[in-house]
């Protein structure tokens, strides 16, 4: 098995190195910006959208041009690898994937990938037409490097490098046990065995103080100090969140994939609900106002980060995640396979109308979830096989919400 990983560390550059590293990254975002605006220019004209084969050969014609002949600064390896970045994000966008991509701005997306001709010495790596750059090496590095990302996070500058490390098939240690997921907003996840992740809104809970800074920043003076200050903050902030968010999921996708060998989930396109809810202008969205303050909670608390990371770690245990599609999950009784709207009296809570079965409802999707990970059945196409699979059910009281047995474990 082919394990690939990323290690990141902190780059300790000189103010010479710094000052290449912004014009590279101002180039390459200048790249991806210029190919994406006639990319998506076509797109709105209904044309065909120009893929890797042919941007790819922009390239070399912007550089002769005298407008945009500054890109000859940068390395052309990086630069054909935002192009490529940028085709895949068409292909995913495509693909109904992800989103449509967006433009890139300074001090947001600054970075860039070398594909080749990097190389590593003690505490010191070696970046083509920057030269070597002491790092703050942190841990070792295992493996065969493939690439290097160097990137700028809140003023510090950062490099990771992917590798890809042989190793033997792994055995996960609880390979029998297989546990369903229902993903929601209130609970953030419900495990078919009656587990329950909080919700982390690591953004709401500091949506004041960001409203706070950004209305500050609204009173000051463009390109005053103080503004900058307050730039600054801003940006902290935004780490901040975004390092609490990720601490979050990481110790409970770690969590969940130690003890289960199995994990089922629902397929939900993140990227849909939140196209969906905004309509268009013949069909505007019903309930706009309060799908997308959903879909802002489906960001926040990062369901797409979450089912990559159980993905990659259950592969390095050697375990598996099984994504199903999610049609009658939550409106399927789980005892007698009865599908119908009115099983679901509130948002949590479950009773079925035709055998008074009763269950957290989140609880119950979740055990629907594992039944159709399991036996491969859709919800409801033979409701009685798929049950007469799963364990006795455990009885609870509506209303009562299962214990949270979260532990962090690292
Ligand atoms: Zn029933």
């Amino acid at each position: 098995m082919i394990l690939r990983k990323a290690y990141k560390f902190r780059l300790v550059p000189t103010a010479q190195q710094r000052l290449a590293m912004a014009q590279f990254a101002g180039c390459n975002r200048f790249v991806w910006n210029k190919a994406f605006a006639q990319m998506k220019a076509a797109l709105e004209k209904k044309e065909k959208v120009e893929r890797y084969n042919c941007i790819a050969k922009w390239l070399p014609e912007w550089k002769e041009q005298e407008d945009t002949n500054f890109l000859r600064l940068a390395p052309s390896q990086t630069m054909q690898q935002t192009l490529k970045d940028l085709d895949r994000a068409f292909s995913d966008f495509f693909g109904k994937k992800k989103g449509m991509p967006k433009f890139k701005k300074k001090d947001k997306h600054d970075s860039f990938r070398y594909p080749q001709g990097f190389k590593f010495e003690a505490n010191k790596v070696f970046l083509p037409k920057i030269g070597w750059v002491t790092f703050r090496r942190s841990r070792k590095i295992k493996g065969t490097p493939k690439n290097v990302t160097v990137s700028k996070r809140a003023g510090e500058w950062y490099f990771a490098v992917q590798v890809e490390d042989e190793l033997e098939e792994p055995k996960h240690q609880n390979k029998d046990s297989a546990v369903g997921i229902d993903m929601g907003i209130a609970q953030f996840a419900t495990l078919s065995n009656g587990n329950i992740l909080e919700p982390h809104h690591s953004y709401r809970r500091n949506e004041q103080e960001l409203a706070k800074i950004q209305r500050s920043l609204a009173r000051k003076k463009k390109g005053s100090n103080n503004r900058k200050k307050q730039v600054w903050k801003l940006a902290k902030l935004h780490k901040r969140i975004a390092d609490a968010r990720l601490d979050y999921l990481h110790k409970a996708t770690t969590w969940i994939t130690k003890n289960h060998g199995k994990v089922v989930l629902e397929d939900l396109k993140v990227a849909n609900m939140s196209k969906s809810a905004k309509g268009t202008v013949e069909n505007p969205g019903r309930n706009v106002s309060a799908k997308s303050g959903l879909n802002k909670s489906i960001l926040d608390q990062g369901w797409y980060m979450f089912r990559r990371q159980l993905g990659y770690k259950l592969s390095w245990l050697g375990g598996e995640l099984i994504v199903i599609n999610p049609k009658n999950t939550s409106r399927r009784c789980q005892s007698c396979g009865h599908v119908s709207a009115d099983n679901r009296k509130t948002q949590a809570i479950f009773v079925c109308v035709s055998c008074g079965h009763k269950d957290h409802a989140d609880l119950n999707a979740a055990k629907n979830i594992l039944t159709v990970g399991q036996t491969g059945l859709a919800c409801g196409s033979n409701p009685s096989k798929g049950a007469s699979k799963q364990e006795p059910l455990r009885k609870r009281k509506v209303g009562q919400p299962a214990i949270s047995e979260y532990q962090p474990s690292m």
